[in-house]
Parts: structure tokens; sequence; C-alpha cells
């Protein structure tokens, strides 16, 4: 069986301004480390043997039809604005069709491109483990998601704040990789014929029967909005909310330094470079916002009458946050097993995440044991949870099946960090078991699995990580 991939490559019939075309820097000794061969099979594609898959996803031998590019983009990186950044270490080999679902086929750390600035152009092995298992964890939890592929170790060093570390390379897939950063690059530059292009690349692939840049602001408004609670539900803190890092199509990227919460509170930040709090647990839905505007702005040139369209995208913009709200409503209320409303629920809601702060209770366990009613263990003083609980019992009497409800709304198993951590502390080393074990655990967050006890125990002291890395 041969290595065999359908491409139809939309992107790099694109006109020439868009990207800039390059092979990926072949690698030493390329290693296949897992291939996810679901997937694989959703995009039509044949495997082939790993020496076949590890040639292609190191992007030692693209594979035929490939039309390898590297993407030109902009963005906002802590608010400052960038007008030039672009896939410094990333190379989109093309994409495939299967099933009217179209897929991009990227490759992460894949050499030096145009855009690499001062970088190298690669990854280690950590963020590209760390990538694999967050992204596909994500994908099982039910959030829209980039995927991986594969993972394949480069037998080159890599050289990090940690010193020199094996290199590795994420061939990541993704419903595009268009970016607000995409559309701020071609606004940026006066260049309204590019901007059209791209209006019209986007609309076709994401947004069928979106005819205006109005409702093309509206659409992506409605899916960040679903996504940024989605996240916040599930504890997830993206780290690095640039600009370059919010899709068009509403599906998280970049999985630098984000992680999930153990104990919970808003403020919880993790980012290395991240000083001031920028993209904290609570923020989330503030940036979105920010971001948001910086699309809206990006597509103004678009618009016959430009004071007219400041105006209506103000007004669009203005309302999201009252979007995010009522989605963030939607899935705490399951979250506690509601699904009717009642006007009371907020401040259940907001009473019982103020008591887990002040308790210092974990954020997964606390939800998932509700069901149950060991909930109040996971409280420095459980009393603070038995003062909520006989409020949300009473609510509880209006709904039918809510402990279904909960299983369904709250994991038991995400990737905590420090298991991340012990995974690439052991990967490094050359043992890929802790991989291939969260691999499997998590892709089935919402059961119990006896077997996996030890992954849904929060860290132990010694075992917290206090800060996360871009990579
Ligand atoms: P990120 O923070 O991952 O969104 O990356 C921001 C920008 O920096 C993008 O243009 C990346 O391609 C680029 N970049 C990040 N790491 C590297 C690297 N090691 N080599 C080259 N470019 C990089
Ligand atoms: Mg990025
Ligand atoms: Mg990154």
């Amino acid at each position: 069986m041969t290595l065999t991939i359908p491409f139809d490559n939309s992107y790099a019939r694109l006109p020439a301004r868009f990207y800039t075309r390059l092979n990926p820097m072949p690698v030493k000794t390329p290693q296949l480390i897992r291939f996810n061969h679901a997937l694989a099979a959703e995009m039509g594609i044949t495997p082939g043997t790993d020496e076949e898959i590890a040639l292609a996803f190191s992007g030692n031998t693209p594979p035929d039809g490939a039309d390898p590019l590297a993407q030109a983009y902009a963005g906002h990186q802590f608010g400052g604005f960038s007008p030039q950044l672009g896939d410094g270490r990333a190379n989109l080999l093309g994409e495939t069709v299967a099933n009217g679902k179209r897929y991009d086929i990227q490759l992460k750390g894949s050499g030096p491109t145009p855009y690499s600035r001062m970088g190298d152009g690669r990854n280690w092995m950590g963020p590209v483990l760390r990538e694999y298992v967050v992204s596909e964890a994500m994908h099982a939890l039910g959030i829209p998601t980039t995927r991986a592929l594969a993972a394949v170790a480069t037998g080159e060093r890599v050289y990090r704040e940690n010193g020199g570390m094996p290199g590795a390379v994420l061939a990541r897939v993704a419903s595009s990789h268009i970016r607000v950063g995409t559309f701020q690059f071609f606004a940026a530059r006066r260049d309204t014929e590019g901007l059209q292009a791209l209006f019209d690349h986007t609309v076709e692939r994401h947004y069928p029967g979106v005819e205006t840049p109005t409702d093309l602001l509206d659409a992506v408004i409605a899916r960040q909005a679903k996504l940024i609670a989605q996240w916040m539900s599930v504890g997830f803190i993206h780290g690095v909310m640039n600009t370059d890092n919010s899709t068009l199509s509403g599906e998280t990227i970049d999985y630098g330094p984000c992680a999930f919460m153990d104990t919970y509170h808003p403020d919880t930040v993790y980012s290395s470079i991240d000083a001031h709090g920028r993209y904290a647990y609570s923020n989330q839905p503030n940036v979105i916002v920010w971001n948001m505007a910086q699309l809206a702005t990006a597509l103004v040139p678009l618009m016959p009458d430009q004071d007219a369209a400041i105006e209506t995208f103000t007004k669009s913009v203005h309302a999201m946050p009252d979007q995010i709200h009522a989605e963030w409503m939607t899935l705490f209320r399951a979250k506690l097993g509601l699904a009717t409303q009642d006007d009371g629920d907020e401040e259940l809601i907001t009473g019982l995440l103020r008591r887990m702060a002040e308790n210092r209770a974990d954020f997964t366990n606390t939800f998932r044991a509700l069901p149950a009613g060991t909930a109040r263990d996971q409280f420095l003083d459980p009393k603070a949870f038995d003062e909520w609980e006989p409020l949300w019992r009473k609510r509880l009497e209006a709904e039918d099946d809510p402990e279904t409800r909960m299983r369904a709304a709250n994991p038991a198993v995400i990737p905590r960090n420090h298991r991340v951590e012990q995974m690439i502390q052991a990967a490094v080393q050359g043992d890929f078991g802790p991989f291939e074990r969260l691999n499997d655990v998590l892709a089935n967050p919402y059961e119990d699995q006896p077997d996996a006890a030890d992954l849904t125990r929060p860290p132990e002291p010694s075992e917290v990580v206090h800060q996360t890395f871009c990579g």
C-alpha cells in the first residue's frame, strides 16, 4: 500500500502574494511517533507504511499532488500590530476534500521560510506532543479545533531556553488556516483586490450563503462567541489569543502556552509571556470581542459606504458580549444539569464559581462530582458548598434527568498540565507510553475510566506547573 493523498489545493490557486511557495526543509532521520488513522480515513488518505508516513509528514518527501507553501498573514500580538507575520515555521502541504469537507494539511516545525524573522523554523518535541494531545482532547470534548494527523521525530536537536532538545514535526489539520490576521495582512497594505479575493475564498470555504462583509462578520462572531464559551466551560486558557491565532472558521488554533485550569480561579494565567494577564481565563471573552473588532476594521475597505459600514460593524461587535454570555449561560446551565431557564440561574452559577474560587476547588472535578453528591469534598471548607447546594437541589426539581445532562457537560478527564509535562519528560527520554496513554484516555473524556483514575487527580504540590511556554 502506498501513501496517497487526494489533494485539491484551493489556497495555492489564490494570487501569488497570498503566500510563498517553497518546500519544507528536510530533516535528518524522520521517525514516526504517531499517526491518526481515524482522521486520515475521514480525509480520504490511504496511509501506506510508517516509513512513508514519516517521510511525507516530516516534509522530506512531499506526497504527490502537494503544492507546499508558507502563508502570509499579519496580526496583533499582545495588542501591538505586526503588518507581516506569516508561517515562520509551518508549511501548508495542501488540502483534501472528503464527504464535502475540506481539510488543510500543514506541517509545523518544517523549517525556515521568508516569514521566520529570527526563528529557526523548527519545533522541539515538547510542543509537538502537547499540541497533539491537547488538540485531539479538545476535539473529543466536542470543541471546534485543529486536529493532529501525525507527529514525526526529526533526529535533529532544537535549541530553546531549556537547552538542546529532540526536534519533531506536527502534521496539523484544520478546516482552513485563515486568520483574522490574514484579513489584516491585506487591509494593512490597502490591497482591496487581495482582500476581496480572501473574502470570496473564505465565504466559499466556510460560510456558503453569506453575501456581504457584514454577514461574514456576524457569522464569524457567532462561531467565535460559541467557541470561547466552550473554552470557558471546560476551564481552557488559550494563552496567546493574538489576532493571528483567531480563525475565521471558529476553530481553536495554536496550542502554544495553553493550559486547562486545575484549581478554579478566574484570574488564572500560565503563559510565561503574558506578564499582565491579557489572556487570563476570565479575560478571554473580552479579548475575542477585541479581535472581532480588528476583523471588522479589516473588512471596512470592502464596503461601498465606509462610514455606514463602521456604524453597522460597531453594532455587531458591541452585540457580541451578550452573545458570548448567552452561550456561556447555556453551557454552564448544562453543567449544573439545567435545560430550562430561570431568572435565578446566573446567580446560582456565579454563586458556585465564587465559592469554588474562594475554596480552591478543582474546576473539572467539582463539576464532575455534582451528580454523585461528592462535590463538597473539593472545597477547602465544604460548608461553602453545603450553603449553596440546597438552592441548586431545589432548582433541579424542575428538570428531567439532570444527571445525564451533567455527565455529558462535565468531562471526567482533561489534559492536566502536570500530566502533559510528565508525558513530555518521558518522551524526551524515549518513552512514548504516557503519550500514547494520554491520547487513548482523552479520546473518551465524558466516560468514567477506572483504569485512568490517576489522570483525573489534580497535581500534588510538587507536580504543579506554574508556567507554560510558546515552544
Ligand atoms: P505563534 O506565537 O506561534 O502564533 O507565532 C507567531 C509568529 O512567530 C508566527 O509568524 C510564527 O510562524 C512565528 N514563529 C514562532 N516560532 C518560530 C520559530 N521557531 N521559527 C520561525 N518562526 C516562528
Ligand atoms: Mg500562531
Ligand atoms: Mg504558537
